[in-house]
């Protein structure tokens, strides 16, 4: 990993868009602080295309997708992608209503097994919001749980054939081939146009914990926020950056190198 501050301008020249995590990297302590929105919407005004990449709930994602400035939201782990086109909200599902269903009848099973293997854990408060995954609480609303409980939360996803990833606050699990990447390429692929096989530098990335590993993996302009440091022996690809501040404001650093870079650039 490099320091943000060893980021050159001219590695900047072909980026159009930005994807980024939301918890912990857009957000500070679980609020978003006024700086790390008007990153957003300086992000939107310069015509940088922002799209915001998270665990998060299909209910918060059609807010997202309504009301911030951005170009599309993919939600819950690259379940899918929503975006407003000024009219009307479209939401782009990677498997059919009835596929869905069946994912969560199956992990209505898992649920009850880590309910009682795993004390201490929780159901994150937008679980009913959700069309694909569960989301097991290990922070936001319970007192944290100790790593080998959290991992032990990954392996009964595993042990059921779910796939599943650590965030700063929920182990994600699901049934179904995506993930974060797989879903923002797809994004870009059929909505903004952009191939990123071909192209991985027109966009960046920036975020926070384990989950956005294939991100990182993926995207030579790959940036973790501070706060990623404690989390890093759980990633084996790790962010090509890391900023200097943490969450939000982290986010903001890499906003600002963008923005100066487009402003030299035009
Ligand atoms: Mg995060």
């Amino acid at each position: 990993m490099r320091s943000i501050l060893d980021l050159q301008r001219d590695e900047l020249r072909g980026l159009v868009g930005l994807f980024a995590d939301i918890d912990e990297t857009i957000s500070t302590r679980g609020k978003i602080q006024p700086e790390a929105f008007e990153a957003l919407w300086r992000l939107h005004r310069a015509g940088v295309k922002v799209v915001p990449v998270t665990g998060r709930a299909a209910g918060w994602c059609d807010h997202i997708a309504r009301f911030w400035p951005v170009d599309a939201v993919v939600g819950e782990n690259g379940g899918f992608y929503f975006f407003h086109d000024g009219k009307k909200l479209h939401r782009r599902f990677l498997y059919s209503e009835e596929e869905r269903a069946g994912f969560r009848r199956r992990l209505g099973q898992v649920r009850e097994r880590i309910a009682s293997e795993v004390r201490g854990c929780g159901i994150a408060s937008d679980q009913l919001y959700r069309e694909y995954d569960l989301a097991v609480d290990f922070c936001e609303d319970v007192a944290p749980l100790p790593r080998d409980q959290v991992l032990r939360i990954v392996d009964i996803f595993h042990e059921a054939g779910a796939r599943a990833r650590v965030s700063s606050i929920h182990v994600n699990g699901w049934y179904g081939d995506f993930d974060k990447l797989s879903s923002s390429l797809l994004c870009a692929r059929e909505l903004l146009g952009v191939d990123l096989e071909q192209n991985p530098r027109a966009f960046g990335f920036c975020g926070d914990s384990p989950n956005d590993e294939p991100m990182f993996a993926f995207f030579p302009l790959s940036f973790g926020v501070a706060n990623i440091t404690p989390f890093l022996d759980l990633i084996e690809r790790k962010p090509a950056f890391v900023t200097t501040k943490e969450s939000g404001e982290g986010f903001v650093e890499v906003v600002d190198r963008i923005l100066v870079a487009r402003a030299l650039r035009d």
